[in-house]
């Protein structure tokens, strides 16, 4: 794990967890290098401290709780998700069964307030079920002009991130400059007499 020791103090505060549960619920996986399949990873639900971390960060209070043996299937089946939309394929047969099952048990319905303005009512429903439904929002349509989720390719990341604009490569400006210090770093390596 060579790049992750610029990112320890990182995986103890976990700054990328928002409200947003899809995203908190992948990004729990620090891969060494994002471009290599297999590449060594870090897995920040498999260590009791990270996973602690974990729990106090992530808004939805029942998502923080669910089960460990719960948590690591249900992210199995949000990242081969997000995996796919990254790559604009469509998702495994078995994460899109998995996927619809669950989001079944999150119900949502409307409902118009005194303004007159269309709300969306969640019902009763567990949290499985709403991560399930929300991944299938976000994974939406692969044939979709613009992605709505991409992994970030930079050593010692691999997060999902929803891109913010259409040429958005990486998920931070900081994960931008570092690996392009990589890639400098690597040429400089190769050919150490040009420039
Ligand atoms: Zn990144």
């Amino acid at each position: 794990m060579r790049y992750a020791v610029e990112m320890q103090s990182d995986l103890f505060e976990m700054p990328w967890i928002d409200e947003n549960s899809v995203l908190a619920i992948a990004n729990t996986v620090v891969i060494d290098d994002p471009r290599q399949p297999g590449s060594g990873h870090i897995d920040l639900l498999a260590a009791g401290e990270t996973l602690a971390v974990w729990r106090q960060k992530v808004h939805d209070p029942q998502l923080a709780g669910m089960p460990l043996a719960e948590l690591v299937e249900l992210r199995g089946d949000v990242r081969s998700a997000l995996d796919a939309a990254d790559r604009a394929v469509p998702m495994p047969e078995e994460t899109r069964l998995r996927l619809n099952a669950l989001a079944a048990g999150a119900p949502l319905t409307f409902a118009v307030d005194r303004a007159g303005h269309l709300q969306a009512v969640e019902l009763t429903g567990d949290a499985a079920g709403r991560v399930a439904r929300e991944t299938l929002r976000t994974v939406g349509d692969p044939n979709a002009r613009t992605r709505l989720v991409r992994r970030c390719p930079a050593p010692g990341c691999g997060m999902f991130f929803m891109p913010g604009r259409r040429d958005q490569s990486w998920c931070t400006v900081r994960c931008g400059t570092r690996a392009r210090a990589t890639r400098l770093r690597q040429r400089t390596l190769q050919h150490p007499d040009a420039g």
